[in-house]
């Protein structure tokens, strides 16, 4: 059976297996060339092709277990967030923060650093308190602050090189509920208070046509208990679509097109348990880059991109997404060095994107981006030791515990062997 991942720009013809217990894919492991872990494949880079196998672990057995203190849980790996929420919903417990859809896996949101908005709340990786993990000779081991703390500074944001993820402890707080509000507000508005929101709001983000003056404000905030809401989405999808369609077909029309979009009534809003409001459906296929930038400096990356696609009327059909991120210390975070704005820029799956992220991206870089590591981007591994003082620990952890490089794959060879 091949494998493609999300948005359908990355195959392979390696053969997914799907093992049913830890002995069954430590057998898998032990005598496996190459093998990667794939949870629900919606990265945008090459990280689950495999010239070997793939493994997921979509039919694993496993259960949670919540804490005696009730400050984590340690969760099967492959569980995707959609599962996990709803489970610890049933024992009063919830994420702290969550990203905008909730399909990935537990293990696979964590190793590429996935992340929600919001000014204190860091990306999935900093939940992380510790890791089961089958490793390359097969065996399981753990690792957390202290057991192999090396070890663990790596698999917190590990991109699949450091062994395959069974359970994970993961911090967990008191459940809550969100109240959502989507307002369609004029650019030039937003962006004069964005930091002031980012202050007053728990979490606050917002959507911008390149080519439209108006933005899509949404903020999210802690409010008193009520019923799950009746949508499952933050904005409706319908009028969107057919646009996109037309813009396939005429580029030239897209930055009419976006004008149109934004005459229609965006204002909105949900209310709800915070695992059911943080995702939306997301059922438009795109691809993806997306960087993180120097709190400081985001607003003034996106006004540059977006005078540059203005200027040269290009074809970018969907919205740039602006969110922001705390810092933390994980050796390969792009958070790592204080605080974010994570500027996503997508394009209809449909439409070419590579020379638009390629330009985008140098933007991007001169701003002191570094990427998402699993949306789109061009860094070779000379860009990476630029970026990220704790690469080379990184490799030597990695050779340790997988001297023959079981776990790389052509991508991450070029990156990490
Ligand atoms: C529609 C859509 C919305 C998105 N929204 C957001 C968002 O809001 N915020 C954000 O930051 N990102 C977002 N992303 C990106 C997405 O969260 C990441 O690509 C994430 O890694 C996907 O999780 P996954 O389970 O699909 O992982 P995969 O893409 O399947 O795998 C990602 C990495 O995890 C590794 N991995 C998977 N399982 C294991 C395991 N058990 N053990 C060890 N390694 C493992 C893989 O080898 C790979 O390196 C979005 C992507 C899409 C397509």
């Amino acid at each position: 059976m091949s494998w493609s991942n999300w948005s359908g720009s990355v195959a392979s013809t390696a053969a997914v297996v799907r093992p049913k217990d830890e002995a069954e894919l430590a057998a898998l492991v032990r005598v496996a060339t190459t093998v990667r872990a794939v949870g629900a494949g919606h990265s945008f880079m090459p990280l689950c092709a495999s010239e070997g196998q793939i493994v997921s672990l979509e039919d694993m057995a496993g259960t949670m277990v919540v804490a005696p203190d009730r400050m984590t849980a340690r969760i099967p790996a492959g569980w995707s967030i959609k599962r996990l929420t709803a489970a610890l919903w049933a024992e009063g417990l919830a994420l702290a923060n969550q990203g905008d859809v909730n399909p990935q896996s537990l293990a696979g949101a964590m190793a590429t650093g996935t992340h929600g908005t919001g000014r204190d709340l860091g990306n999935l990786a900093t939940f992380a308190r510790g890791f089961r993990l089958v490793g390359a000779d097969g065996e399981p081991r753990w690792c957390d602050a202290t057991t192999e703390p090396d070890l663990f500074q790596s698999q917190r944001l590990s991109l699949g090189l450091f062994g395959i993820a069974t359970e994970i402890d993961c911090a967990v707080v008191p459940a809550y509920h969100l109240e959502e509000r989507i307002e369609k507000r004029p650019w030039g508005e937003v962006r004069e208070r964005f930091d002031e929101l980012v202050e007053q709001q728990r979490h606050v983000e917002f959507w911008l046509f390149p080519h439209a003056d108006f933005a899509i404000l949404k903020t999210l905030e802690p409010c008193v208990p009520c019923e799950p809401p009746t949508s499952t989405s933050d904005i409706e999808e319908t009028t969107f679509r057919r646009l996109l369609d037309v813009g396939a077909f005429v580029p030239a029309l897209i930055p009419s097109l976006q004008r149109i979009m934004m005459k229609t009534n965006m204002n909105g809003g949900r209310r709800g348990p915070a695992h059911a409001i943080f995702p939306s459906d997301r059922t438009i296929r795109f691809e993806e880059m997306e960087y993180e930038l120097p709190r400081a400096k985001g607003l003034a990356a996106l006004d540059e991109v977006v005078g540059w696609i203005r200027r040269k009327r290009l074809p970018v059909a969907f919205p740039f997404e602006f969110r922001v991120v705390a810092g933390d210390d994980i050796w390969l975070s792009p958070m790592n060095a204080g605080p974010v704005a994570a500027i996503s820029m997508h394009q209809y799956a449909r439409m070419p994107w590579q020379g638009l992220f390629a330009e985008a991206e140098a933007i991007f870089r001169a701003h002191g981006g570094r990427p998402h590591w699993a949306k789109r981007h061009t860094l070779s591994r000379d860009d990476v030791d630029l970026l990220y003082p704790m690469a080379e620990r990184y490799r030597a952890v990695r050779r340790t515990v997988d001297p023959t490089g079981k776990f790389l794959n052509q991508h991450m060879r070029e990156l990490f062997s």
